[in-house]
């Protein structure tokens, strides 16, 4: 298949195919629009079944993040990157200094932070050959996106039981975190401190290990978590969790997770809708950690400010929610609507919701 015939294509502005002998480096880059600023997004490092798959991946992640950048307020467009490795394949300084000289040869088109399978070290790597990087600061104010993310969510998580379940705070809900790492491992300690229950599950021991010492949650086996028994289902591992098959064994009234591209397909959405679920945006809701790489970006790494910025999820949420309420549209197409909007230069970030 040409990438012109994708079906994920959607009007990229462009695609690169990188490779480098000597470090074994193999990456896609995907920039889909630079009309709000340079394409920014995290590069993800992970082991595809065929380089088909790494290209659906990243035209996903690329156009989600258009859509979280523009309807988060940032002066950014989308783009994403991906490595293709085996996540057991030694990370070497040298390979990420390849794929730095990659994304320096793009001249600022593309700027580049963590994402799942990297670390603020490895962006370090990255730093030293070009000044397309964020995500490398070590100020508490930057540096790895994922408490930012993990808070974003929570706020997030809190504004729509508010709506959903009348409850003013997570205190004696369950909630299923589905992969406890770096923003599932913040989210479960954020959500244990406000008195909320835990059911957790990860594929890695070792972070089901660390959650266990520190939240004493319920564990369940990775394929039991989507259909747990819980009040709040947060998908905080992989795509696509959320489709045919999985959508009529949930028994979570509120989804709000970190994972990027949770619905398998936008109909999805008009699914949980009719089973009464409210379904927090994924790109809406786990904007905080790119709130907090692109200030760093930007030379404006306040730390209050970016507090309000990320209390700003929650309040661009529930007036989605309240929108999708009385329009009788689901959240996921109202989110579209918006940040399309924002992209073609119609409209602000929260006023258009309330419109
Ligand atoms: P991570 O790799 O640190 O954590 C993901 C966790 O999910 C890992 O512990 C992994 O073992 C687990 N996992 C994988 N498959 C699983 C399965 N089938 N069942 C249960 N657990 C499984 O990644 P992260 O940085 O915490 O990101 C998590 C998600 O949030 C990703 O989708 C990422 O794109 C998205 N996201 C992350 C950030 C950020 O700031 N890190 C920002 C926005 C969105």
């Amino acid at each position: 298949m040409s990438v012109f015939d994708h079906p994920e294509f959607d009007d990229h502005e462009s695609v690169h195919f990188f490779a480098d002998a000597a470090t074994g480096l193999r990456a896609i880059v995907a920039v889909h629009s630079t009309t709000l600023g340079p394409g920014a997004g995290g590069c993800r490092r992970w082991e595809y079944s065929a380089s088909e798959d790494a290209l659906t991946d990243v035209f996903r992640l690329s156009r989600g993040m258009s859509y979280k950048n523009a309807v988060a307020g940032l002066p950014f467009g989308g783009g994403k990157a991906v490595i293709l490795a085996s996540p057991d394949a030694p990370k070497s300084p040298d390979l990420f200094r390849a794929y730095g000289r990659a994304i320096d040869g793009l001249g600022g088109r593309y700027v580049t932070a963590e994402d799942v399978g990297i670390a603020v070290e490895d962006m370090r790597a990255v730093r030293e050959v070009t000044p397309y990087v964020t995500g490398v600061s070590d100020t508490g104010h930057g540096g790895d996106p994922s408490p930012f993310t993990a808070l974003g969510v929570y706020l997030g998580l809190e504004a729509a039981v508010r709506e959903r379940l009348a409850v003013e705070s997570v205190k004696g809900l369950t909630v299923a975190v589905q992969g406890v790492g770096h923003v599932g491992f913040n989210l479960c300690r954020l959500l244990h401190d406000a008195g909320a229950k835990l059911v957790i599950a990860d594929v890695n021991q070792a972070y089901i290990d660390a959650a266990v010492e520190a939240f004493d949650p319920v564990v369940v086996p990775p394929e039991d978590i989507i259909a747990t028994d819980c009040d709040v289902l947060a998908p905080c591992a992989l795509g696509n969790v959320l489709n045919a098959d999985t959508i009529p064994h949930i028994q979570a009234s509120v989804i709000a997770g970190a994972a990027n591209n949770q619905l398998g397909v936008d109909d999805d959405g008009d699914a949980l809708r009719e089973r009464n679920i409210l379904y927090a945006p994924d790109y809406v809701i786990n904007a905080g950690g790119i709130v907090a790489v692109a200030r760093e970006y930007l030379g404006e790494a306040n730390h209050d400010a970016i507090r309000d910025e990320i209390d700003g999820i929650a309040t661009r949420l529930t007036t989605l929610f309240r929108n999708s309420a009385s329009r009788g549209v689901s959240t996921n197409r109202l989110a579209d609507e918006l940040a399309r909007s924002l992209i073609r230069g119609n409209g602000n970030n929260d006023t258009r919701l309330s419109a």
